[in-house]
């Protein structure tokens, strides 16, 4: 049993024009997680396999925890890279053109986008729009792309798609785990992937900062009378009162929805240029997306962000009635 691509014309659209076209740049979204960087590298590896020239770019400053990703030092900050003289851009784990600001003007332009993708509220942009919304992760419609592309699984391309599909998956655990995917993970282990070699790095290491970032927010922890949601604030003090980096936040929010009773947790986190960034995520049943959308934000269902305007406590009452909305939402369709 091989697991089959489900828009076999989208997958060949995207393979034929890596395959046709040369001189490429690589872009994903900002503040990149294991999906967008396993992305990123693993088509610069296929585009190695195809003998293109590319440049990678990324916007800010990268999550020191993926170094292990083969080529991650070929990423280059777009403020080095000249992105107007590239003639194709391939984007990948890309719902939006806001999420990468530094090329979204290349993105609207009419310069010759493929997008790369698995978020449901990606708007399809680009000349040939490679969007799978069932997919676990951009890296499993990328595997896809390498098998039509006939490129060989090579150990450091399977550790790219490994990764992302790893992380998108919460290490093979969230409901967008399907037999599709434990079967491509199991094609990329017989490429030669080491899986605790990524899932050490990825899933489990912390931080010693992260660990104290932890301590004070989970003590700070806010619990809905009834359970069913609950919120982590994080502060630039707070931050600063761990020697924390905005990277350590990452992963927090899971803390919030693992408590037993809760089906939404949101984290709050307060950037540096005093916007709040809100990470939503839910268990079963609340569409976490619809609610991210309402502050022009987006996602997927179970996993969702957006930004707001405001000091933190400000933020919190806007999504709480949010959340306390949606979960009232699913009690009456429940009845229904
Ligand atoms: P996170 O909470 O980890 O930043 O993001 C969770 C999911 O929500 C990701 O799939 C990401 O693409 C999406 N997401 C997060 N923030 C935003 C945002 O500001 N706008 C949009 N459209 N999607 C977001
Ligand atoms: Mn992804």
């Amino acid at each position: 049993w091989q697991p089959e691509p489900r828009d076999k014309d989208a997958i060949a659209r995207a393979a034929e024009a890596l395959r046709s076209l040369d001189d490429w740049l690589i872009v994903t979204h900002e503040r990149p997680d294991g999906d967008a960087l396993g992305s990123a590298l693993a088509v610069a590896h296929m585009l190695d396999a195809l003998g293109k020239r590319y440049a990678i770019a990324a916007g800010e400053a990268l999550p020191p925890r993926f170094r292990f990703l083969p080529m991650y030092d070929r990423i280059q900050s777009i403020d080095d890279l000249a992105p107007r003289q590239f003639r194709h851009i391939v984007a990948v784990d890309c719902a939006d053109e806001q999420r990468f600001a530094p090329v979204a003007p290349l993105i609207a332009s009419d310069r010759f986008v493929v997008n790369i993708d698995h978020h449901q509220t990606n708007p399809r942009y680009g000349r040939v729009a490679c969007v799978d919304p069932l997919a676990a992760a951009t890296c499993e419609v990328l595997y896809h792309v390498a098998r039509a592309l006939d490129v060989p699984l090579a150990v450091d391309l399977a550790k790219c798609l490994y990764t992302g599909i790893l992380t998108d998956t919460g290490g093979f655990s969230y409901p967008n785990t399907t037999r599709e995917v434990h079967q491509i993970a199991a094609e990329l282990l017989a490429s030669g992937v080491q899986p605790y070699d990524i899932a050490e790095p990825a899933l489990e290491a912390r931080t010693l900062e992260q660990m104290r970032l932890l301590q004070i927010a989970l003590r700070d922890m806010t619990i809905a009378p009834d359970g069913r949601y609950a919120f982590i604030l994080v502060s630039q003090a707070m931050l600063a009162s761990c020697n924390a980096s905005e990277d350590d936040v990452e992963g927090l929010v899971g803390f919030a929805r693992s408590v037993e009773t809760v089906e939404v947790g949101v984290l709050l986190r307060e950037r540096p240029d005093g916007l709040v960034k809100a990470s939503l995520r839910s268990k079963r049943r609340v569409d976490v997306a619809a609610i991210a959308q309402r502050f022009g934000g987006g996602g997927h269902a179970r996993a969702a962000g957006c930004v707001l305007e405001g000091t933190l406590e400000e933020a919190k009452q806007a999504v709480e009635a949010a959340v306390i909305a949606a979960l009232r939402e699913v009690d009456e369709a429940c009845k229904r």
